[in-house]
């Protein structure tokens, strides 16, 4: 006889700050780590370090799934987004215009920065 293999789901607790070790269907041990709160609703939000950020697994709504400024063509660090939030349009939109106009900088403005600090030399 075969033993089975135990599968076991630790509940996922967005409270806790500190590294999540969760085991998923396959029983996979995945680490989920704290990313930040949502630009938006302040959800707290969460990434795996395997890059699976799945909003159908354990984090649900909780999965960050933050803006890129380059993909906006914009220059600074990613913003962070919940799930649900980026899956509003009217959320979404206004993640993109805060991190636009407080977070992120065009290329052409940091472009400017330069040529003003060579005048100065
Ligand atoms: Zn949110």
């Amino acid at each position: 006889m075969t033993e089975e293999k135990k599968i076991y789901v630790r509940e996922f607790d967005p409270d806790l700050r500190a590294p999540q070790v969760i085991h998923d269907w396959s029983g996979t041990a995945r680490v989920i780590r704290y990313v930040g709160r949502c630009i938006i609703c302040v959800r707290p939000t969460f990434e795996a370090d395997d890059g699976g950020n799945d909003p159908r697994g354990v984090m649900g709504d909780y999965a960050n799934q933050g803006l890129d400024a380059k993909s906006h063509g914009m220059v600074g660090d990613d913003v962070v987004l919940c799930w649900r939030c980026g899956n509003e349009e009217g959320s979404y939109k206004r993640a993109v215009w805060l991190a636009a106009h407080h977070y992120w900088q065009h290329p052409s403005d940091i472009a400017e920065d330069d040529e003003n600090q060579y005048d100065s030399y």
